[in-house]
């Protein structure tokens, strides 16, 4: 089986974004692919976390991806500093990274623009760690948004580099993103990604939220100012009826020229009420489901613990060829 590796940060709480561009895939991967799908603690720390915060967020994660349907007797579900490998694969992915790749990342011009009180150099790094993270369990393919390309080709550049040099050691991974959904647009600002970490609540829908609350959300989205108010599918012209008749059709399975027909002479007020019946109709369950999992420490502890082992067997085979290719020496 081909495998799959991917995660989330417990930087925040999940998102619609992070479920339609990630979690869906992962879900649907499992019957097809040996799955490791991690929470990325060490990744979250990239920005100052609170730590009490970040132990719910970490737990919180769990629940969910299983609530979402990760299943731990298929899949490897583990969190990431409970793997000590990642941390020590990325030390050595970091000599072979050149410093102009890590200045043309996207991900850190935007958030070091975001937060310029803390620039760290983790924050610079942070995809040489994620690079460790695929690399570790030679994963073929990696499900992520589309945000996450480059990164993925940074990957490849430095796994390539390194068996140039060394012999084949890492397995050059493929990026899938899926073909819809995989940029969930903020729902104030249509033209930037849906983030968990966003400072403005109000850009992004939260997982666990109240379905109160995400209808409202729904409904205050920006549209535009459109004098004829028309709906139609057009990320140039309207990107934000755009992101939400995408929310409508992953939620409801139908396809955007399904849909679009029934808006002919309806107002976006009418959308918006559908987007968010849809997408309430998508967490709710999911909520309840959630809710079990996460007052059940003891399990949640067991899965954590055995994805841990799983997960660590496969990275110390991959760490230790790679400080045997490097000329370490083996502790006698
Ligand atoms: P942060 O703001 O802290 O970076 P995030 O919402 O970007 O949080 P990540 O943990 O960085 O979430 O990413 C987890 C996964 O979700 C990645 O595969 C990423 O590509 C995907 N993803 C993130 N945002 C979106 C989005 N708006 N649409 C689709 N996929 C997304
Ligand atoms: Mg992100």
């Amino acid at each position: 089986k081909p495998i799959v590796l991917s995660g989330c940060q417990p930087s925040g709480q999940l998102t619609l974004g992070n479920y339609m561009g990630a979690l869906k895939q992962w879900v649907s991967m499992q019957e097809t692919h040996d799955c490791l799908y991690m929470i990325v603690d060490l990744h979250a720390i990239t920005v100052r976390q609170d730590p009490a915060k970040l132990k719910e967020a970490c737990l919180d994660g769990l629940a969910l991806y299983l609530a979402c349907g990760i299943d731990p007797t298929k899949s490897t579900l583990f969190l990431q500093s409970h793997v000590p490998e990642h941390a020590q694969l990325s030390w050595v992915l970091n000599c072979f990274t050149q410093m102009g790749e890590l200045n043309r990342m996207t991900q850190f011009k935007d958030k070091s623009a975001r937060n310029a009180s803390n620039i760290n150099v983790g924050l610079y790094s942070y995809p040489v760690l994620q690079a460790a993270d695929i690399l570790l369990y030679q994963a073929n393919e990696v499900p992520v948004g589309e945000d996450q390309k480059q990164h993925l080709e940074l990957t490849r550049d430095i796994a390539t580099r390194f068996n140039n040099i060394y012999g084949d050691t890492f397995r050059i991974p493929e990026p899938y993103i899926p073909e819809f959904g995989a940029r969930i647009m903020s729902l104030q600002e249509p033209d930037k990604k849906m983030s968990k970490s966003d400072t403005n609540p109000n850009n992004f829908i939260g997982l666990l939220e109240e379905p109160k609350k995400v209808a409202k959300k729904i409904k205050r989205a920006v549209t535009d100012s459109d004098e004829q108010a028309r709906i139609y599918f057009d990320w140039a012209e309207k990107p934000g009826v755009t992101n939400l008749l995408t929310l409508l059709s992953l939620a409801t399975g139908r396809t955007v020229d399904e849909l679009v027909p029934a808006y002919e002479d309806k107002m976006y007020g009418h959308l918006k009420s559908d987007v968010a019946d849809a997408v309430v109709a998508l967490i709710e369950p999911l909520q309840q489901r959630y809710n079990e999992l996460r007052a059940d420490r003891a399990y949640l502890d067991k899965v954590m613990h055995q994805g841990a082992e799983k997960a660590q067997v496969r990275a110390a085979a991959t760490l230790k060829a790679t400080y045997e290719a490097l000329g370490f020496i083996a502790k006698p």
